[in-house]
C-alpha cells in the first residue's frame, strides 16, 4: 500500500506557495491576508484554526482572528462581515463552522463577497463551480484533488464511490471527480447496501464522520481510499475508514491524521492566494 501522505503534500505545496507569496509581495508590495470569524468555542474549531494559523504563519500570509462569543447576534455577524468585505487588507475570509443554531449560517455564508470567499461556500462560488465555471472549490475537496495529482492519479475511467453528500465535502468532491471523467456514485445515510457500492469502485472517498466504518471486506483489492472523516475518540483522531484492517488490501490510502486535513488547510491557502492574486491585479 502507497500511503498518500497529506502532511508531506501540503508542505511541499505550502513551500512552493511560499515562494509564490515572497514574489508577488515585490510586485504588488503588500501580502495576502485571511480572516477567521470564529464563534464560541467549539474545540475541533479551535484546533482548526491554529492549523489554519500555523499555515498562514508558515507561508507568509497574514492571519486574523475574530472570536465572538457564543451568544453574539445575527446583526452584530453581519456588521462584522461586512466591514471585512470592504477592508481592502482582506483577501479571503471564513466563518468557521459550526456555528450556534440561533444564527443562519446560510445567510451569513452568502454574505461573504464572492472575492473574498476562501472556502467556496458561497451559493455562487458553489453554483459556478457546478457549472465548470471559474470558482473557489471548497477547501476539503479541492485538498483532495492536490493529494491525487500530487501522486499522479489519474480517475479517469475509474469507479468512484463516495460515501457522504454534504454541501462541503462529498457533493462538491463527486462533481471535481466527476470533472476529472470518473463515474460516480454517491452514498449517504438512506443507502441500502453500502457494500454493494464500494466493492465496485476504484477509489472510495469516506466523508461521514463514523469511526472506521468502512471495513475490509467492502472494498476492492488495489482500491484507492481517501479517508476525508475526523472522529474524536478519548483525544486521538480516528477516521472512517479501519486503516490497519485494510492496509495490506488496498493501493494507496491516506493516514488520519496527516491526511486529507493538512491538504484542506493547504488549498485553503491556494484559494486565499487566488483571491489576493485577483484583487492585486485589480487594484
Ligand atoms: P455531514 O455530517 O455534513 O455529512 C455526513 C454524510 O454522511 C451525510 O451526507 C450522511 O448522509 C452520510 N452518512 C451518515 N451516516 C452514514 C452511513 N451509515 N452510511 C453512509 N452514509 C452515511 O459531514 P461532513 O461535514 O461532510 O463531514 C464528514 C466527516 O469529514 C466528518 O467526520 C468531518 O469531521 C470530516 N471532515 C474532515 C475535513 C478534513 O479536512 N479532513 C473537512 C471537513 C469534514
Amino acid at each position: 500500500m502507497i500511503l498518500l501522505d497529506g502532511k508531506e503534500t501540503a508542505n511541499r505545496l505550502n513551500e512552493q506557495l511560499k515562494l509564490r507569496i515572497i514574489d508577488a509581495y515585490k510586485t504588488y508590495g503588500r501580502i495576502p491576508e485571511l480572516d477567521v470569524i470564529l464563534v464560541g468555542d467549539h474545540p475541533a474549531s479551535l484546533s482548526y484554526i491554529r492549523g489554519k494559523e500555523r499555515a498562514c504563519k508558515k507561508v507568509g500570509m497574514a492571519y486574523r482572528l475574530h472570536h465572538l462569543k457564543t451568544d453574539v447576534s445575527q446583526k452584530e455577524l453581519e456588521a462584522l462581515i461586512d466591514q471585512l468585505n470592504e477592508d481592502v487588507n482582506v483577501d479571503g475570509m471564513i466563518l468557521q463552522l459550526p456555528i450556534p443554531k440561533h444564527l443562519d449560517e446560510v445567510s451569513l455564508i452568502d454574505r461573504i463577497r464572492i472575492d473574498k470567499d476562501a472556502d467556496g461556500f458561497h451559493v455562487i462560488n458553489q453554483g459556478n463551480m457546478y457549472q465548470k465555471r471559474k470558482a473557489i472549490h471548497p477547501a476539503t475537496p479541492q485538498g483532495i484533488m492536490m493529494l491525487l495529482d500530487a501522486y499522479d492519479i489519474d480517475v479517469k475511467g475509474m469507479n468512484a464511490t463516495i460515501i457522504g453528500r454534504s454541501n462541503i465535502v462529498g457533493f462538491p468532491v463527486a462533481r471535481l471527480l466527476m470533472d476529472r471523467n470518473a463515474t460516480i456514485t454517491v452514498c449517504h445515510s438512506k443507502t441500502k447496501d453500502l457494500s454493494e457500492h464500494t466493492k465496485n469502485a476504484d477509489i472510495i472517498i469516506a466523508a461521514v464522520g463514523v469511526p472506521r466504518m468502512l471495513k475490509k471486506e467492502m472494498v476492492k483489492p488495489g482500491a484507492i481510499i481517501i479517508d476525508v472523516g475526523i472522529n474524536r475518540i478519548d483525544d486521538k483522531l480516528i477516521g472512517d475508514v479501519d486503516f490497519e484492517a485494510l492496509k495490506d488490501v488496498v493501493g494507496y490510502m491516506t493516514p488520519v491524521p496527516k491526511g486529507v486535513g493538512p491538504m484542506t488547510i493547504s488549498a485553503l491557502m491556494d484559494n486565499t492566494f487566488s483571491l489576493y492574486f485577483a484583487h492585486v491585479n485589480n487594484a
